[in-house]
Parts: C-alpha cells; structure tokens; sequence
C-alpha cells in the first residue's frame, strides 16, 4: 500500500487524475487528512462511494497506529506508535494553557550517540514524512499546536523528509512557521540548508557544553567544531531574524560549574545573533550521569545572566512516565512494555 500522508495537495491532485478521478478529488484528499484529521477512507462521506473504494485499492493514509500511551498527572502524555514495519517510535505531547507542544522523532533511534541519551546509537532508519506527520495528526488535540523536532534522531541527517514535513504541518495542517522548532546537534550543512528554506521556523542547537573538547565527551559523532556551528547559527538569525535557541542539559560535576556558564556566556556574546539558553534538568537514566543540584542550576543561571544572556530552565514535565528521550522505546525494545 502506498501512504498518501505526506504529499502535497498537488501530488494529491495529480493521484486523483492517475486514477480517473477528477483534479478538486485531490483537494478534498487534502482537506480530510490534513484538516480534519480523518484516518480512513470511509469517513470521507463526500468522496462517493466508488472513489472510497478505488483509493483503498491502492493507498493507506497513516502508516502509524498507536500501541501505547502514558498519561502524566501533569498532563504530559507519551505515545509509543507502531510502525508498518513493526517499528516503534515516540512522541511527547505537553498541554500548557490554550496551547500544547509536541515532540516528534525524526529518526528510529539515534546515530548520534551522546552519551547521556537512552536513544544514542541504537539506530535502525529514517522516518519518512507521512511518518513524521502522522505523529502529530494522531496526537494532536483540540487546542492551538506548537511542533518541535527535538525527540527521537538527529533531523537534519533526514533532511530530505524534515523538509518536507515542515512545508506540509505549515501549508498543508496549518501551523505557521513560528510554532515550528527545529533541534540539532549542530549540523552545519543542515543549519545553512534551512537558512535557505524561506521559512522562518525556531532553530534550536543542543550545545551542552562550552569547549569542544568536552562536548567530545559528551557526543560521540557528528560533530562539528563549535564556531562553525555559531557561525552557521549566526548565518540563520541573519537570513530569518529569528532567536536562537541554545540547549544545555545540565550534568552534575560535568558541565555544570561555573567556568563552564563564564565560557558559555562569552562565547554566545561574541556573535551578533539574538539568542536565549534554555538549561535542562537531566531526567536521569542507567547512563551513569545525575542531574546538577538545584541550587547549580540558578547559579549556572545567574552567571549567564549576569554576562548578559537570556536564560529559562526547563520544566520537569512527565517525570514517572519514562519522559527522557528515547526510554520508553528502549523499554518496548527491551520487552518490558507488553504487546
Ligand atoms: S540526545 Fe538527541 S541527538 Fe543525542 S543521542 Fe539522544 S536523540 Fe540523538
């Protein structure tokens, strides 16, 4: 079966005319996937009986079914969905007032490798579209949506598919440009591609530390030198305008001192971009890292603000529901999830 989640309303209307059917067939194909979020052919009552029928012939819509989710007290919810192949992949969504966010995967499991991460290097492939798409139709509730590619996989070594997911949750499920966020390791080729996209959506860099040397600890593939990165970031605030945001997830006794803050801070302030530093609790795995103390974490704060950057501490939201990136896919891989 093919999966018609995924094309544009013109590749649409050209399917529509591969079978016979006239050009607005595609539109209206356009409209139930990606409006109204249908997931069968039956449910779209104005297609005609006939037409229902010779697009089941051939096409599927969402290649994904959901297999389990985790409900938070906090609201956070987390969806572990199958995939055609008997692949499984999550996504995160978290409510906040009239909006929500959620966090897709971009690849099955990570070749990027960090080593605080239950996804690094447990790598199988990368998500097609309809697959990075369907994660947000089935998930998404009645509210206002934010969308980040900040879960599972490095995007921008699936940029092919990111792309193209970005141009269809913005024309075609329309979300706009600002409530789309892209989150790197810092591929620069991937940073300049998208400076050139012509769509103005919120770049995010995972920096996690201030010196090559350690974020060579703490990332194992990949990557590039740190000023390259800021260069290609200071390249994408040129082209959109857009505020840069930096990711730091905060490791007791690793990269959470205060000469690590003082570096930071005086290396973003040596480039013109506007930028804001968000500093993440560590949500702790079997990887053998803790996450900084509390009162590290404010002073960490309080030296970058103190050099002048803007700095938010994330949230703890879905603590107790397997919430860091990547665990409850390990625990469906580990077969502690049942069937
Ligand atoms: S933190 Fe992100 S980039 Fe690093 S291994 Fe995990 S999923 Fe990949």
């Amino acid at each position: 079966m093919k999966t018609l989640l995924g094309l544009k309303t013109k590749e649409l209307e050209q399917i529509a005319l591969s079978l016979g059917l006239d050009a607005y067939r595609g539109r209206q194909l356009a409209q139930w996937m990606y409006r109204k979020r249908v997931t069968s052919f039956e449910a779209m009552t104005d297609l005609g009986k006939d037409t229902r029928e010779r697009l089941l012939q051939t096409y599927a819509i969402n290649p994904l079914k959901e297999k389990r989710v985790h409900q938070h007290q906090d609201g956070t919810a987390k969806y572990l969905f199958e995939l055609e192949d008997g692949e499984c992949i999550e996504t995160v969504k978290i409510p906040h007032g009239d909006w929500e966010t959620i966090c897709v995967s971009t690849q099955l499991g990570c070749p990027i490798g960090c080593t605080f991460c239950a996804s690094g290097l447990d790598y199988g492939r990368n998500l097609t579209a309809a697959e990075i798409i369907g994660q947000v139709l089935l998930s998404r509730g009645d509210t206002s949506t934010n969308v980040v590619f900040m879960g599972i996989g490095e995007p921008f070594l699936n940029r092919k598919e990111l792309f193209r997911s970005l141009k269809i949750l913005n024309g075609e499920v329309g979300i706009g440009a600002r409530h789309l966020t892209v989150s790197t390791i810092g591929i620069v080729e991937g940073i300049e591609n998208l400076a050139h996209l012509g769509m103005e959506v919120n770049l995010g860099i995972s920096l996690h530390a201030p010196q090559d040397e350690l974020r060579r600890r703490l990332i194992k593939t990949h990557l590039s030198r740190l000023r390259d990165i800021l260069k290609a970031a200071d390249l994408y605030f040129q082209k959109t305008g857009r505020r840069i945001s930096f990711e730091y997830v905060m490791l007791s006794g690793v990269n959470d001192l205060l000469k690590h803050a003082t570096h930071l801070g005086r290396l973003l302030k040596s480039f013109d971009f506007k930028c804001h530093v968000n500093l993440i609790p560590y949500n702790e795995t079997d990887s053998g890292y803790s996450s900084s103390s509390p009162a590290r974490i404010r002073a960490f704060q309080q030296c970058l603000e103190e050099l002048g950057i803007n700095v938010t501490v994330r949230q703890e939201r879905g603590k107790g529901i397997q919430a860091a990136c990547g665990q409850l896919r390990r625990q469906h891989l580990e077969g502690k999830i049942p069937s």
